[in-house]
């Protein structure tokens, strides 16, 4: 069972990208599951179909940890991928990394993690602000991770702080960097400065996935883009990079840069004129 959680800035398409490239996955033959671990529990939306399950720790909150039903938690989506929203704690009250992790344990508490796994996916929104969105890899969960962004500076600025938190946590956890998945936002030479940024951080840019209006028009349909036409151009991209992820052997330790480099990676893109 491959743990593999995609981390990166609010907004730079996570959700999305983790839900197509399950989807793919699961097209492929693996046994998915994915956990949401969002405060805003959108993140398997598409892969329910706009079907909303309760979230772990609300249905924590009613009944109990010994009486969640595992069966109303955990829903099969598309591809007979598995669905679990964390759920975060109330507005304003509690960390909601730490109620991450306890929605996580009370999955393999539960049994949910007993089955024939070939792939967990945790998708984690990563404004590294907060240290409590560290937990997954401080806690062993996030073994493989993928960075979403894109060459805009703040997606950039985000993927460098994910890197910090992975680097803090690599020498006495497992969490190991797999690379950067560029969502393109059509920024000037923006595959040529993702790949150069890679490259600093240790890493590679393992797909630049394109922008694409298929994919706005397969949510508002509620579906990934595989679900809702797996002959798109765009279907393919997410195949591309569901094989690349199932090929990926190189996990590297990341080497953060400082602001100043990053600035500087820009201007040497031409990004700022
Ligand atoms: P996150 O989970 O990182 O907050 P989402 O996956 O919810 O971000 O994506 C934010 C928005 O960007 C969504 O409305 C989605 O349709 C759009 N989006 C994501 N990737 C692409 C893409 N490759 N092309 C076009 N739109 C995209
Ligand atoms: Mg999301």
């Amino acid at each position: 069972m491959r743990q593999v959680a995609f981390y990166g800035k609010g907004g730079i398409g996570k959700s999305t990208t983790q839900q197509n490239t399950a989807a793919a996955l699961a097209s492929m033959g693996n046994k998915i599951m994915v956990v949401g671990c969002d405060p805003k529990a959108d993140c398997t939306r598409l892969l329910l179909r706009g079907v909303r399950q309760p979230s772990v720790l609300d249905t924590l909150r009613d009944v109990g940890p010994e009486h969640v039903p595992l069966d109303q938690v955990v829903v099969k989506g598309y591809g007979d991928i598995k669905c679990v929203e964390s759920g975060g704690p109330e507005p304003g009250v509690g960390c909601g990394g730490r109620g991450v992790i306890t929605a996580i344990q009370t999955l393999e508490t539960l049994g949910a993690y007993q089955e024939n796994l070939d792939y967990v996916f945790y998708d984690v929104l990563g404004d590294v602000v907060c240290g409590g969105f560290a937990m997954p890899i401080r806690e062993g969960y996030a073994e493989e991770i993928y960075i979403v962004c894109s060459g805009e500076y703040m997606a950039l600025f985000a993927a460098n702080n994910i890197s910090k938190g992975i680097k803090k946590f690599a020498e006495r956890g497992y969490a190991r960097l797999g690379g950067l998945i560029c969502n393109s936002r059509l920024v000037e030479n923006e595959r040529a400065l993702v790949e150069a940024f890679a490259e600093r951080l240790n890493t590679k840019m393992i797909h630049f996935v394109p922008r694409s209006k298929d994919v706005q028009r397969a949510e508002i349909n509620k579906k990934t883009v595989i679900d809702y036409d797996e002959a798109l151009p765009q279907a393919d991209e997410y195949r591309t990079l569901a094989s690349k992820i199932n090929q990926n052997d190189e996990f590297t330790i990341p080497t953060p840069i400082t602001q100043d480099d990053l600035e500087q990676l820009m201007r040497d893109y031409g990004i700022v004129d």
